[in-house]
């Protein structure tokens, strides 16, 4: 059994209240914390080797020891709860069953950084677990854990719950500081980065809600202890939402390195493929990521099993970024449609991209057409070029990644599922027929 650092208590009845979730250990990393200074308790992170959960991977520590600090300026740590990515729910799953898990996070983080006012950012959509973190910062506040001069020691925090407005690109940092003043949600060109001119202009840490989540074992266990689990540069562990064709979908905690084979046939993850189905495909960081196919995400390199790790999950170097991304793991059976999937996932950037940069704008939409005739029966063979052609054109040359987020894996499902478009041309009555009656726009 993998060891259980944010979910160990989650099916404890009433977790989700002060009393039981206190009557479990909780709480505790903020009275550790409030003794020590802020700098430990950001060489503890440091140590620990903690890195973005949210998808892209940064280092937490190293995030937090850039964060400015002007005289007289204030600082702010804003959670990112905006979870949007398709095939990601494990922040919604912790946020829900485990609250004070997160407030707890939050608390520990803002006093490292010397936030006085902190904030949770949640996607519209979110409202039940709005009302929940609404219930749960009011309970720990009635406590002494929050508001003024908290546990005697001096220290003030306000902590606030914000519903966005439903738009997947307000889960982008600088979007999402946009949003939380009031404006569109735009994202903002970087540098600066919020470390050093965020929210309202003033130093801002953003941190997703389950890295936020796991520095409350840090401080509990030591940056050290926690640094022992997992392998390498992926240290600590991981929630993964697991959702497509498996036996059993669900949210997983694994300590990162576990061989990728093992977390979908095994028991105790998801059980294996559901109705005796072979695997066909793997997404394995939510939608931004490229789609690899069975043969490369079960095979093994150097006699080294692949890994539920940041650095074990590449295409071959096709993308550089980790494909581990927000942990968003969707198998695909051998019967899935790849062309269709893939024209889901440009159907879905299309429609989420803000318009900013005109290679995004104009290219989704592109993207989306050339996918929704192949899919139709309608698409030439040149079309899959086309398609590599304008992902291309994309990647790379937009403001914030979810540029990169729409072209790869356009570029990826062609680059290893080709035949599969090919048949959509060539058997053009049959992929019609097919999808006569299926729903469409
Ligand atoms: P990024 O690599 O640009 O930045 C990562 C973090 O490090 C940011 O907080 C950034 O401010 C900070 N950073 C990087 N360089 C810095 C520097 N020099 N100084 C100070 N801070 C620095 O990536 P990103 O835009 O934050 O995230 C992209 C990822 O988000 C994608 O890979 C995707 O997997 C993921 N994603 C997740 C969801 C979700 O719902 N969880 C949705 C969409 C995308
Ligand atoms: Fe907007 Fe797309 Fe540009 Fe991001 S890449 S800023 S979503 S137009």
């Amino acid at each position: 059994m993998g060891r259980k650092l944010l979910l160990e208590h989650i099916n404890v009845p009433g977790i989700n209240t002060f009393d039981v979730y206190r009557s479990k250990g909780g709480y505790a990393s903020v009275e550790k914390a409030l003794k020590m200074t802020p700098e430990e308790i950001v060489e503890e992170v440091k140590k620990s080797g903690l890195r973005g959960r949210g998808g892209a991977g940064f280092p937490t520590g190293m995030k937090w020891s850039f964060l400015a600090k002007p005289e007289g300026v204030p600082r702010y740590l804003v959670c990112n709860g905006d979870e949007s990515e398709p095939g990601t729910f494990k922040d919604r799953y912790l946020m829900t069953h485990i609250p004070h898990l997160l407030i707890e996070g939050m608390i520990v983080s803002s006093f490292a950084l010397g936030a006085n006012t902190s904030y949770i950012y949640l996607r519209g959509e979110m409202m039940p677990q709005v009302r929940i973190l609404e219930r749960a910062i009011a309970e720990a506040k009635a406590k002494g854990f929050l508001g003024k001069n908290i546990l005697g020691t001096g220290y003030d925090l306000e902590l606030y719950v914000q519903p966005g407005g439903g738009a997947y690109i307000c889960g982008e940092e600088t979007a999402l500081l946009e949003s939380l003043e009031g404006k569109r949600g735009n994202p903002r060109i970087k540098p600066p980065f919020p470390a050093i001119a965020g929210l309202y202009g003033c130093p801002t840490v953003v941190n997703n809600v389950e890295s936020i989540a796991a520095v409350v074992p840090i401080i509990n266990e030591g940056g050290d202890e926690y640094a022992k689990i997992g392998i390498g540069r992926s240290t600590g562990t991981k929630l993964i939402s697991a959702g497509g064709n498996l036996k059993k979908p669900g949210v997983y905690e694994i300590e990162l390195g576990l061989p990728v084979e093992e977390f979908i046939y095994s028991d105790e993850y998801c059980g294996g493929i559901a109705n005796g189905k072979r695997l066909k495909a793997v997404v394995a960081g939510g939608s931004s990521v490229p789609i690899l196919p069975a043969n490369l995400i079960l095979k093994t390199i150097n006699n080294e099993a692949r890994l539920m790790s940041y650095e074990s999950l590449s295409d071959g170097g096709f993308v550089s970024g980790t494909m581990l991304g927000s942990g968003g793991f969707i198998a695909y059976d051998e019967d899935a449609c790849i062309v269709r999937n893939t024209w889901n996932f440009a159907r879905f950037y299309h429609h989420e991209s803000c318009g900013q940069c005109s290679p995004c704008r104009e290219g989704t939409g592109w993207m989306e057409k050339v996918l929704h005739r192949l899919e139709y029966g309608h698409g030439k063979m040149s079309d899959m070029d086309l398609l590599v052609d304008v992902s291309k054109k994309i990647e790379g040359n937009t403001i914030c990644p979810l540029g990169d987020a729409a072209a790869w894996p356009v570029a990826s499902a062609i680059r290893h599922f080709r035949d599969e478009f090919e048949w959509h041309v060539t058997n053009a009555s049959e992929a019609t027929s097919r999808n006569y009656g299926l729903a469409h726009y």
